[in-house]
């Protein structure tokens, strides 16, 4: 079926063109699964219209996108979607350079749709929020981006997010990540039509808050019985039960090498000046991104608050044993674009793998 014939045709007329059982679609969407932790989801992804694979460029929602190919969804399906926490309107304050570059060069390795969704000036702007309301996010609209929000009461942060597993005092990753991508589902038409299966990349293994998410539920953006909209969304944590072996195991397969983070010896990627950073971590990018790093420090003077309850930035740095990082790597890394083939053949594991770092909970 071509992409303008789905365009015009009903969900259901759809599901019948692609060979799915309605009844057993009708009695899931009027009961709809919740798997929880530890159980095993029977998801077929194949009979979603749309896959979007929440996409940080990181080895776990890597392994989402290739889950998805080796389950057989044709790659038309699939969007990878990316968050940008620096913005774009200038800020560097958090990213790796690289990121950006890496997921472009992956989407296009594999073909397929990447789009990105960002609060106006990243987490610095709301970081420095000083009497003023939270910037508006842009969202995917046609061959650009659409401005939504920015409307809400004025406020004042002047300090970073502290470490937690509370979100609203780790407010980084809802601001730059979960409430704009949620902006993205409510706001754009194309949620409105179909089957939208939203997959994310938290594993049990990493923490004792992530153990205990659903494997598979209806997304909070979910409005299947709707009465005016409707919006049907679940979300998989499609590798929820994975161990780190399975992770590196489907890379491996796919001989895709994994961003420049692992081979800086990051064990996970996130942002590089990420708050859950270690004293290794800080001292390393103390070594090779020390404009950024400065920067860090003098908001924590600034702001009379460090990252960490007891130790600045500095202090951490000076405390920690900086990575012995491979120059070559540090260049990819810091760079905007990433031009280093997308296929390793032999395919190698990153010096990062298995080294069980910081990272967010
Ligand atoms: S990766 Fe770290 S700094 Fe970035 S949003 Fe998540 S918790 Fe915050």
């Amino acid at each position: 079926m071509t992409e303008e014939l789905k365009e015009r045709t009903t969900d259901e007329e759809w599901l019948l063109a692609e060979g799915f059982d309605l009844g057993a679609l009708a009695s899931k969407a009027e009961n709809p699964l919740v798997v929880e932790a530890g159980e095993v989801a029977q998801v077929d992804p194949r009979c979603y219209q749309k896959c979007i694979v929440a996409f940080s460029g990181g080895k776990d929602s890597m392994a989402l996108l290739l889950h998805l190919l080796e389950l057989g969804v044709p790659r038309e399906r699939i969007e990878l979607h990316h968050h940008l926490v620096d913005g774009r309107e200038g800020s560097t304050l958090m990213d790796w350079p690289v990121t950006e570059g890496y997921c472009e060069a992956i989407a296009k390795a594999f073909g397929i749709a990447l789009t990105y969704s960002w609060r106006e000036g990243g987490i610095e702007r709301e970081m420095t929020r000083d009497g003023d309301a939270t910037a508006p996010v842009f969202i995917p609209d046609g061959d650009g981006h659409r401005k939504i929000g920015g409307d809400g009461p004025p406020g004042t942060r002047l300090k970073f997010p502290q470490v937690s597993a509370d979100l609203k005092v780790r407010w980084c990753s809802g601001a730059s990540k979960i409430d704009v991508f949620a902006r993205y589902l409510n706001n754009h038409p194309k949620f409105e039509h179909g089957r939208t299966l939203v997959l994310t990349g938290e594993r049990a293994e990493e923490s004792s808050a992530r153990s205990k998410y659903r494997v598979f539920e209806p997304h909070k953006c979910d409005l299947r019985n709707g009465r005016k909209v409707k919006r049907h969304i679940d979300v998989w944590r499609a590798v929820h039960g994975w161990s780190e072996q399975e992770v590196w195991d489907i890379m491996k397969r796919w001989k895709v090498c994994a961003h420049p983070s692992y081979w800086l010896m990051w064990s996970r990627m996130s942002c590089r000046q990420c708050v859950f950073s270690g004293k290794n971590e800080w001292a390393t990018i103390r070594q090779i991104a020390p404009v950024e790093f400065n920067r860090i420090a003098s908001y924590e003077q600034q702001f009379k608050v460090t990252i960490h309850r007891k130790l600045s930035v500095v202090e951490q740095a000076d405390q920690g044993v900086p990575f012995p990082v491979d120059p070559y790597w540090v260049e990819v890394a810091n760079s905007r674009t990433f031009n280093h083939p997308v296929f390793m053949d032999p395919w190698v594991l990153p010096p990062g793998a298995f080294r069980h770092g910081c990272g967010p909970t």
